[in-house]
């Protein structure tokens, strides 16, 4: 670890031409790192390019710098990118732990050729870079970023707009502060970030307070008709057509945090959005305790993440979906009710 930060200390002592890249269906996290990140690096004196493969959700979008992401999926996207790869000195990953949660951009970073770093806090899956920095304990990336940004003796480099985008990072991925923070040191980040400039009430306002009323009535929607206990099992799930979300005029993001509902309920530990996209059923999961939603996804359901916040994909019709769904949690029943306090 300490070699590390020496390799990168010394790799920053010239101008260089750093790309950073985060995943694909970019929460707040990968955006607040991955521009935070950039802010930084650019006050030290480095030329900066920050990508993603698709766009962020709306409300993540007023975020500082974020009008410079490059968009993979976009129409200058892909020109952009190649050329951000072509001129890199490093490319430097945050907030993934495999290479295919890059999607159409997996195939560029494949093929390139400078050195590599990824920082991030998921559970390790395969080393794909040259150098790692990960500490799945820590509530997100971002905060990372700040604990190396120090480390680096770099925390000067941090402006309030570098402190605002890391502080949405943490913000996002804790849910609030109410996930993945039972520890007292992110306070003491935060309490820093605030210092330097991070503005937590506007995060809060864009984050959380600005839903399009079609999107109020798409929750509404979701736990009065939609949301199903499975009895005695501990798990429950919302299921949403793509019939539905035209319903509602749904906009990219505008099922984010739908899934944490079903976990206010006492006897719910599990709860599963699914959601029809295009070509697949898109899963989002979350659990409370130790059930590992994570080692579901990847076993069931071709995802991955966090102990108790994970992701998936089915590739076949909702019904399917669903039943693939309601088999894996009869076989993880044991653990699930070991699971609950
Ligand atoms: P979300 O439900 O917000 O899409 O994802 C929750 C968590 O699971 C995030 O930490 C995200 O990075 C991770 N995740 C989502 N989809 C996938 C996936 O397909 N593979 C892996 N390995 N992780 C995923
Ligand atoms: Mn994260």
């Amino acid at each position: 670890m300490e070699n590390i930060l020496e390799e990168f200390k010394k790799f920053l002592s010239e101008p260089r031409n750093l790309l950073i890249l985060s995943h694909k269906n970019p929460d707040g996290d990968a955006v607040g790192s991955a521009l935070g990140f950039k802010h930084i690096l650019t006050a030290m004196g480095h030329t900066v390019t920050a990508a993603v493969p698709d766009a962020a959700p709306g409300f993540l979008k007023w975020l500082p710098g974020h009008k410079d992401l490059i968009i993979f999926e976009r129409k200058n996207g892909k020109k952009a990118a190649a050329e951000a790869f072509r001129t890199a000195d490093m490319i430097i990953c945050v907030d993934f732990n495999s290479p295919d949660r890059l999607g159409d951009l997996e195939c560029l970073f494949r093929a390139g050729t400078s050195p590599t770093l990824l920082i991030d806090h998921h559970p390790p899956q395969e080393q794909f870079t040259d150098m790692t920095r990960i500490d799945p304990t820590r509530g997100s990336t971002a905060e990372l970023i700040y604990l190396m940004a120090v480390s680096l003796e770099m925390e000067a480099m941090i402006s309030p707009d570098a402190a605002t985008c890391l502080l949405a990072g943490i913000m996002t991925d804790t849910v609030g502060f109410k996930v993945s923070c039972s520890y007292p040191e992110i306070f003491e980040t935060v309490a820093s970030l605030m210092r330097l400039g991070g503005n937590k009430d506007r995060i809060y306002e864009e984050v959380y307070g600005q839903f399009s009323s079609d999107r109020m009535r798409l929750l509404g929607y979701s736990l009065v008709q939609k949301m199903k206990i499975i009895p005695g099992t501990g798990a429950a799930y919302i299921d949403l057509t793509r019939a539905e979300l035209k319903q509602f005029n749904h906009k990219k993001g505008d099922t984010e945090g739908f899934v944490n509902y079903p976990l206010s309920i006492g006897e719910v530990i599990f709860s599963v959005l699914f959601t029809e996209q295009e070509d697949h059923i898109k899963l989002s999961l979350r659990s409370t305790g130790n059930f590992p939603a994570n080692e579901f996804a990847s076993r069931y359901f071709n995802g991955g993440g966090h102990l108790n916040a994970a992701g998936g994909r089915f590739f076949g019709n909702m019904e399917q979906a669903l039943k693939h769904f309601e088999g894996a949690v009869e076989i993880y029943q044991g653990l699930l009710t070991n699971s609950k306090s």
